[in-house]
């Protein structure tokens, strides 16, 4: 493929930025939350254990799609070596650990103007998606929202971090002065793309993110909603929006 140095790159998330996917996370939690309430526990404290296990799972294990359910599961036999929980189960384990697998089976809803954004700064931008997680579930979620023929190209990332961003700006031949990069978390959308000295627009709204993080300097923006996207980039490219 030819690359023209003059073309501006638009990187875009694709979890809680283009999709609404805690909400089927959030559907696991529940009925994981509501199986274990059965047993006496309450809704606050499987939560948080669940969280707490999950995000030490993340540190160590990134963004692979056994991970979450392990999680459930693991969260059931805490409860049961604190003797919050009676005795054992494993049947009552494999129930917890099919809850986390069932998430997935949830297709999560596209976001309001997002094909629009994206079919609007087609003509002017090459587009891009960038998302971490399992390539099979992902390429799913993608496919179930229609959003694949709107991209140029598609990376599936272990990890976001600037070396990983800045491996994919320069495969794509993007500057990154003419590079925006928009999600959802400003820990691994947003301060990557500061730190190459990418343009970033945060998209505000449900976050998966656990720990809150400050932008770096840089040219920042923050939106809540999708259409506010498209005239934020094309002044920055000196294109006159209508
Ligand atoms: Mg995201």
């Amino acid at each position: 493929m030819t690359r023209r140095p003059s073309e501006w790159g638009v990187v875009f998330d694709l979890d809680d930025t283009l999709l609404y996917t805690s909400p089927t996370f959030e559907a696991g939690v529940l009925r994981l939350s509501l199986l274990l309430q059965t047993l006496g526990l309450e809704d606050e404290e499987v939560r948080s254990r669940l969280l707490t296990i999950d995000l030490e799972r993340i540190n160590e294990l990134g963004y692979g799609k056994a991970r979450w359910p392990e999680s459930m599961g693991l969260a059931y036999r805490s409860f049961v070596n604190d003797q919050k929980l009676p005795g054992y189960d494993p049947a009552l384990e494999r129930r917890c650990v099919e809850i986390g697998w069932e998430t997935y089976e949830i297709h999560p809803e596209l976001k309001p103007g997002a094909r629009e954004v994206l079919e609007g700064l087609r003509p002017h931008a090459r587009l891009v998606l960038a998302t971490r997680g399992d390539e099979e579930l992902q390429g799913r979620r993608i496919d179930h929202a229609g959003l694949r023929h709107h991209f140029d190209a598609m990376y599936f990332m272990e990890w976001k971090t600037p070396e990983t961003y800045g491996a994919l700006l320069q495969e794509q031949g993007f500057d990154p002065r003419k590079t925006f990069i928009i999600g959802d978390a400003i820990r691994s959308d947003i301060n990557p793309a500061l730190s190459l000295g990418a343009h970033a627009i945060l998209v505000r709204g449900q976050n998966w993110e656990h720990e809150r993080v400050d932008p770096l300097e840089g040219h920042f923006h923050e939106i809540d909603d999708l259409e506010e996207i498209p005239p934020i980039i094309l002044r920055a490219m000196g294109v006159h929006a209508g």
